[in-house]
Formats: C-alpha cells, structure tokens, sequence
C-alpha cells in the first residue's frame, strides 16, 4: 500500500472515523458466527442459497452419461452432489451487491494514491466453465473517502464468483470502486491464467491475459497513468 505512514488511513480500518454511514446490513448478518461443527463462519461472504442443488445433480449425472461414464458407478456416486455444492460455491456472487462492501468509508484528508495490489482470486470463465486465476491490483485516488483495504479484496472476490469474463470482473470492480467511493482517479489491472487456454483448445500453459480498467484522472491524464501503472508495476 502506498500511503503516508505519519497519519491513520485507509490501513486502520478499525479505527473511528466520522463516518455517518452504517455498514451493509444484509441477509448475512443473520447467520451466526460459528457453524455448527463450531468452524467459523464467515459473515461477509456472499451465500447463493437460491441454487437449486437437485437440478444440478441431475445435470452432471446428465453429463457423466453423455460421456460414456456410468453415474451409478461406486466412485462417481457423490459427485454429482458434490458438483453442485462446488457451483453453488463458485458462483455465490451472483445475486450479491458487491458495493455493500464499499458502504463503510472513512473520512479521511488523505489525496495520494492508495494501492493494494496481489489480490488472488478465483473466478469462472463463463463461455467454458472452467477456472480462472490470478491476480488484481487495485489503486484509487480518494476524494475524501477512504475504505477499508480489505474491502477491496472482497469486492474482487465477489465480483469473481460469477459466471465471468475477465475483462468484465475488472471493469466492474473499477466502476464500483470509482461510483462508492466518488474516487477521482481509479485503476484496476488484472492478471489471470485461463484453464481454458492452457488445458484445451490451444493448450498454451504459463499464458497470462493482462486487463486494465482505468477511471477519472487515471484515463484522462496519461500521466497520472502512468504514474499509478508505475506504482503497480513495482509492488506487484
Ligand atoms: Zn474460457
């Protein structure tokens, strides 16, 4: 992160500030902290409860079929199953409002960039259903409003857990962060390997697809472009 370290920022995310504004209240708030095998349950992940389990069951028994595989077979018999609670998993993003993560900001005069790069995640290419990975970096240019880093990265975790082409995810978590905060200036870079590039079709392991999404002063103004493009450059 790049931030002046004399004066709390956007790093004390715990601190007090005069924010007027209450954090997301959302379904989740409703779920207790600890399952009941007494793991801790994460409150801010999204849930996608409305996935209907038993149809996707019947489809990847479907699939198994079609290719030749016998579903009934010893080895396969939970997998359907257990496909379908992966998808729910996967694409619990998808009825969630990713910006209830940018609700709570903090006052703050702070004006330089604030950079948070390395974000790892995990998405779903939509036209093959396959994974994609990598990883975002994220800088903005507050106008008075700063937001806890991790939010950050829970905006780009939301976003990724959709059906997804990478270029959206980056332009959405840009013009999320860019319509919340009132940012003046935002940049969001992603790098990402496709399972769908290296492991059929072309076959091409170790290619990286590269995505930029620049907002405000960072698209108007080559050099402040190039100035947070530096920065990420370096920090990632
Ligand atoms: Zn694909």
């Amino acid at each position: 992160m790049i931030a002046d370290s004399s004066r709390p920022t956007a790093s004390s995310e715990n601190s007090v500030s005069n924010t007027t504004e209450k954090p997301a209240q959302t379904h989740q708030e409703s779920r207790s902290r600890t399952s009941e095998n007494g793991f801790f349950v994460d409150r801010n992940a999204p849930t996608n409860d409305g996935v209907d389990l038993a149809r996707i069951e019947s489809a990847v028994r479907s699939i198994l079929s079609a290719v030749g595989e016998d579903p009934e077979r010893n080895g396969l018999l939970e997998t359907p199953a257990r496909v379908a609670r992966m998808y729910a998993e996967m694409f619990a993003g998808l009825k969630s409002d990713p910006g209830r993560h940018l609700k709570k900001v903090f006052d703050e005069d702070y004006d330089e960039i604030v950079l948070v790069s390395d974000i790892s995640f995990c998405s779903m290419c939509e036209h093959h259903l396959l994974p994609f990975t990598g990883k975002a970096h994220i800088a903005y240019l507050p106008s008075g409003k700063v937001v806890g880093l991790s939010k950050l990265a829970r905006v780009v975790e939301e976003v990724a857990r959709r059906p997804q082409v990478q270029e959206r995810l980056t332009q959405t978590v840009a013009d999320l962060i860019e319509d919340r905060l009132s940012a003046r200036g935002v940049a969001v870079v992603v790098e990402s390997t496709h399972s769908c590039m290296t492991m059929r079709g072309v076959r091409k392991p170790g290619s990286m697809c590269l995505t930029s999404a620049m907002r405000g002063i960072f698209r108007d103004d080559p050099k402040s472009r190039a100035e947070v493009l530096g920065l990420i450059d370096r920090a990632s």
